[in-house]
């Protein structure tokens, strides 16, 4: 991609507007999460210049070593790939929120983890909407108990869903998936858990996934460019 990280967080901030009017959703009921997995800290400041705030990383060694580079900025770290249960403290001690939580165990962890001196870790549930064989998430079956589970840890606040569909063949396919995340998540607020996030579409299936009741997309090349 030849045009810079500032034209491009525009750019990806209008097609968010855009798709927010077409919804009718009001424009700013949708945060932009910049995903910044494998870019240097020096991309991250680029983009913070622009006024992009909340940044996704995947790796968490490579996610702690640039947060620690980038004490000096007031930005909002989310944890959105797996974690295994010897990178729970790295996660609980420098991460602001996870998205990927899909096992108790670690919840428990992280909750135990979490340093006495900063806020609960915001966390979102990963669900497996679709079935996709190769990525993590609880079940749709699985997911009430876990959310109960989850809700209950003292150190973690229990925000919504994430949810990484399948590539689709057609824009109904992918909407369906995004429909059902709606769903799931509205039986979990009608259970009277306080949900207000729901992390779904990437730079692929933003217009979607907001047309849909997004209230967090996750994009990643739209505004760094091709990893
Ligand atoms: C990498 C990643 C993204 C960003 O994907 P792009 O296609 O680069 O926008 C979003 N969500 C998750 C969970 C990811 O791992």
């Amino acid at each position: 991609m030849n045009t810079s990280i500032a034209d491009n967080i525009a750019r990806v901030r209008a097609q968010m507007a855009a798709a927010c009017q077409s919804a009718g959703r009001a424009p700013g009921s949708v945060r932009l999460l910049a995903v910044s997995k494998t870019w240097s800290a020096d991309a991250v400041r680029t983009a913070h210049a622009e006024g992009q705030t909340d940044f996704g990383e995947n790796y968490i060694q490579e996610a702690v070593d640039k947060i620690t580079a980038l004490r000096d900025l007031p930005l909002v770290w989310h944890c959105i790939g797996p974690i295994q249960s010897n990178k729970t403290r790295l996660v609980a001690e420098h991460f602001d929120w996870v998205h990927s939580i899909d096992r108790l165990k670690i919840a428990q962890r992280l909750s135990e983890q979490r340093p006495a001196h900063r806020p609960p870790l915001q966390v979102c549930i990963q669900v497996n909407v679709d079935g996709g064989e190769t990525k993590s998430g609880v079940s749709p079956q699985d997911l009430p108990a876990l959310a109960q589970a989850v809700a209950a840890l003292p150190r973690l606040q229990l925000r919504g869903l994430m949810t990484i569909p399948e590539p689709a063949e057609t824009d109904a396919q992918m909407r369906a998936v995004h429909r059902q995340a709606k769903d799931l998540f509205a039986q979990l607020r009608a259970q009277g858990l306080p949900l207000d996030t729901l992390s779904m579409g990437m730079s692929a299936d933003m217009a979607a996934a907001i047309a849909e009741g997004s209230t967090m997309v996750r994009v990643g090349t739209a505004i760094f460019g091709k990893r």
